[in-house]
């Protein structure tokens, strides 16, 4: 059986698991020390452990991964002018996806007015961290200390590092191409890595989803059940419409294929709920499965990984409409438009990591005159929503990857028309 099928399978396997897990766990009928038996050993022990495990053996490649990906990349654009357009272009794509995202959240969301029916809760609270000033964002960008950036895995740093050391391997002659080659193996071995820790990702993905299932609290899935399904049905329209539709108009080429091929990294980014650590087998599938050569790939998708969060925007403007609603606040249109501006821009220098999107949400309600306190709100389901916009995070990494890879003439058409391509550790 293929991988991408035992994973699906571990998927489902796990939830299942997880909800009965819930169930005797939280069934009277069962003795006090059984209870324990299960928690600590089986919820708390092995799935907690597996599950970690996992999550740190995915995370462990995505600084060395980037690094050397990008490396590759930017040393064989050679011709260094191309780095604009690609920059330019990708930048505007992430940026134009999540106005799009954001912008369909809220008409959605004022349309079906899931929070009109949904009372004030008594004492709401929500303990908001400040954001970072964007000076500082912009000013981190440059590292100042690239192991440190290594070490820290920031990964806008570790960008600007690669590109300027990829860079200068175009420009050293004879030297440029030996450290070229070297990289070029390098990326190869580390590839292979991505494929050997693959392997283990049926089990990861059921302990995660096992143990996440086994506390889920689907009583508040049903107490916000507007709210939750408003969320998941614009996640699905811009995942299967929006990202298919620019990826036809704009390149010709079929969503469906892309889609296939994807399902791998959806199983990835739902079961760990971070765009982050599931990088390593975004770039692995973007640039081994759908064609996309390192010099866009490698730049690209971290870079997505980092900055474009349209499932984190869709989230974001469905909440605000909601919040707005159960707190009877009329909203204008100036306060609309500040919601697009500042989710867009709210994405840029927030970490790809679980639940970030709610911290980011709190600067979009202070910029929109809402209380920060709704959050509490939607805290109770936020998990199961963070799960699936993390899949549509990182399909909009991929899809603009294959965008800008086609416009750049940077795709591999053969690969990506190519149902097994890459298909050896699948
Ligand atoms: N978990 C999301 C991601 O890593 C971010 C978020 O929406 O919280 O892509």
């Amino acid at each position: 059986m293929s991988l991408t099928n035992r994973i699906l399978i571990a998927m489902v396997a796990g939830i299942l698991f997880g909800s009965l897990l819930d169930l005797i766990l939280g069934s009277s009928g069962i003795s006090a020390g059984f209870h324990n038996i299960i928690q600590t050993y089986v919820v708390d022990g092995v799935l907690e452990l597996v599950g970690r495990v996992f999550i740190a053996s995915l995370k462990l490649l995505v600084v060395p991964l980037v690094l050397v990906s990008l490396i590759c990349g930017s040393s064989s654009l050679g011709d260094s002018a191309r780095m604009g357009p690609i920059a330019g272009k990708t930048m505007v794509f992430y940026l134009v996806t999540t106005a799009i995202a954001i912008s369909t959240a809220l008409l959605v969301a004022v349309l079906v007015g899931p929070g009109t029916h949904v009372s004030l809760p008594g004492s709401a609270e929500f303990e908001v961290a400040a954001p970072p000033p964007l000076i500082d964002v912009l000013a981190d960008i440059v590292p100042s200390n690239p192991v440190e950036a290594m070490a820290e895995g920031n990964m806008l740093q570790i960008i600007v590092f690669a590109l300027l050391f990829g860079y200068a391997i175009s420009h050293a002659g004879e030297a440029g191409r030996r450290v070229a080659d070297f990289f070029r193996d390098l990326e190869e071995v580390v590839m292979r890595m991505v494929a050997i820790l693959m392997e283990l990702a049926p089990y990861g993905v059921f302990a995660l989803l096992a143990s996440l299932f086994s506390d889920m609290g689907f009583s508040a899935i049903l107490d916000l059940g507007a709210y939750f399904l408003t969320v998941l049905v614009v996640l699905i329209f811009h995942a299967a419409v929006v990202y298919s539709f620019l990826l036809k108009s704009l390149t010709g080429l079929s969503p469906r294929i892309m889609m296939q091929k994807m399902r791998s990294v959806w199983a990835f980014a739902f079961s760990t709920a971070s765009s982050g650590a599931t990088l390593p087998i975004t770039l692995r599938t973007v640039e081994r499965r759908l064609g996309v050569h390192n010099s866009v790939a490698g730049f690209t998708v971290p870079l997505g990984a980092t900055i474009n969060m349209d499932g984190t925007a869709i989230m974001q403007g469905v909440a605000t409409v909601f919040i707005a609603q159960v707190y009877g606040v009329d909203l204008s249109l100036t306060a609309y438009l500040t919601v697009i501006l500042t989710a867009t821009l709210a994405s840029i220098g927030t970490a790809a990591v679980p639940g970030v999107g709610l911290i980011t949400l709190a600067m979009v309600l202070d910029q929109a005159g809402l209380p920060v306190e709704g959050i509490a709100m939607i805290i109770g389901v936020d998990r199961l929503l963070d799960m699936v916009r993390t899949a549509v995070n990182v399909t909009g990494d991929a899809t603009v990857a294959v965008i800008v890879g086609k416009s750049e003439n940077h795709l591999d058409e053969r690969i990506y028309l190519n149902p097994k391509a890459d298909m050896e550790e699948h």
